[in-house]
């Protein structure tokens, strides 16, 4: 056996396309997917637990045989799915037979582990977070409504883990602290009474995020943060720490240029397999539980685009003004994309703000867009327009007769509206919580325009909007 205090994150983090799931690519994958990669694990015991309220199947998996238990589940609220991924990615290094094997066995020769890679699938498959009856799982712990939370309270009760594992998703816009360090991953020993208290197995919790931080702290340092320990009764986490099990919360958060969190994922490998590594061998309990109280906590100081420093004229008056803004995902039809539909959060001095799209256009005054003189029979003739010559002359509007649905996303990167479109638009084009649409400009010339929230340079042609809105 190799000795105690052997870090197998440290040489997995070069492996790790050994172990990776290839059959995940992205965040939306299909509970086809999930049930096939469910059924290769020969060495592993997998159990149908029940079906979810559409009746789909929902597996457990054991492998392992060792005295301490622990439970992982994922993706109980539908839209969160990095740690099933990682799950995948765990099985297929448990069950490998290669140069890590004493890790391996040691994992499974201390720990017999108990695995839910997907507790909502029906939720899965529209991208959504609650289940079929639109009930938030993770607010059903008490009534227990959904079947998906009986089938995770009734094996919780019936494993009776020493250590679990609740894994989730946050929104990619959380910062470390008063930082611009996206929250790549927030932990979590929830508390078990309003009172915060401390329990042996809240304390061992702690100290398993305290251990997750500090090992993956050598890869992505500052990015690991501790989310809000506010006792929630009706959440699973708070309620099975109180049933006496150390339960640990995994949230992914967001990470530059992983929109589909793959980086994300590999992170969250690296600290199940570090995790139940020191578990094994009883590091955890040496971890000073200050390391834990100082990871620093969840903040929201990240915009996805920051725009800095404009000039905005009222009255022939001009005032200074920052304007954040974020790009929020609506599911398109069929579950297998996304669309933006953007709103202008803040406004103001966000100068303590940071963006993940973050720029500085001091000088530059923000104005309504224009309206298109032209209107068009329908959105389908809208193929054949020269968006950058409109975008040039400060054209963020089309007309159209038959402009579709009021509300919605449309496929090109311009605002189709009606022919009677109100002017009040235009004239309200910077409203907080509304779309961001208007022009940029210096010297009377549009220099940029902003449709539904994309920034497009019209003098460089670069930029990049991915889809428009349809608006009256
Ligand atoms: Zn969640």
């Amino acid at each position: 056996m190799k000795a105690q205090y052997y870090e197998p994150a440290y040489d997995l983090y070069y492996q790790y396309d050994n172990y990776r799931d290839s059959s995940f690519t992205g965040r939306r994958f299909s509970y086809h997917t999930v049930a096939k990669s469910v059924t290769k694990y020969h060495n592993a015991a997998v159990d149908t637990l029940g079906t979810s309220i559409d009746g789909k199947n929902i597996y457990g998996i054991k492998l392992g045989s060792g005295p301490l238990k622990v439970f992982m589940w994922s993706q109980m609220h539908g839209d969160e799915p990095t740690a099933t991924m990682a799950l995948f990615d765990l099985l297929n290094f448990l069950t490998a037979n290669d140069n890590m094997n004493e890790t391996r066995s040691h994992i499974l020769n201390s720990i017999t582990l108990f695995i839910i890679p997907l507790l909502n699938p029906d939720g899965m498959e529209k991208y959504k977070r609650r289940s079929a009856v639109d009930i938030d799982i993770n607010r059903d712990a008490l009534r227990l409504v959904n079947p998906e939370s009986q089938i995770l309270m009734n094996n919780f009760k019936a494993f009776a883990p020493d250590v679990s594992f609740n894994l989730h998703d946050q929104l990619p816009r959380y910062t470390v602290g008063i930082t611009h360090r996206s929250a790549l991953l927030a932990l979590l020993a929830p508390a078990f009474n309003y009172e915060k208290e401390l329990s042996p197995n809240r304390t061992r919790a702690m100290q398993v995020c305290a251990h997750i931080s500090n090992v993956l702290s050598a890869y992505i340092p500052g990015h690991i943060a501790r989310y809000t320990d506010e006792f929630e009764p009706r959440a699973f986490g708070d309620n099975l720490q109180k049933l006496g099990s150390s339960t640990v919360l995994i949230e992914s958060g967001g990470w530059k240029n992983d929109p589909e969190k793959q980086y994300i994922r590999k992170m969250n490998f690296l600290a199940y397999v570090s995790a139940l590594s020191a578990l094994a061998d009883d590091r955890i309990s040496k971890i000073p539980l200050n390391y834990y109280d100082q990871i620093p906590y969840n903040e929201k100081y990240l915009y996805d685009v920051l725009l800095r420093e404009l000039t905005i004229t009222r009255n022939d008056k001009d005032y200074l003004i920052d304007v954040g803004i974020n790009l929020n995902e609506i599911p398109a039809a069929g579950h297998t994309g996304f669309r933006v539909a953007s709103t202008v959060e803040d406004a103001g001095d966000l100068s303590t703000f940071y963006g993940n799209r973050d720029h500085i256009l001091t000088g530059y005054r923000i104005e309504p867009g224009k309206v298109y003189p032209k209107t068009f029979e329908s959105i389908d003739q809208l193929g054949n327009i020269d968006f950058d010559s409109l975008y040039g002359k400060g054209y963020i509007y089309v007309m159209a007769n038959d402009a579709g649905s009021f509300g919605r996303q449309n496929d090109y990167p311009i605002i189709v509206t009606v022919p009677d479109f109100d002017k009040k638009e235009r004239k309200n084009y910077l409203t907080i919580g509304n779309a961001a649409n208007f022009i940029i400009t210096k010297d009377g010339k549009t220099r940029f325009v902003v449709i539904n929230g994309f920034l497009y340079d019209t003098e460089l042609k670069a930029g990049y909007i991915k889809n428009g809105l349809i608006i009256r």
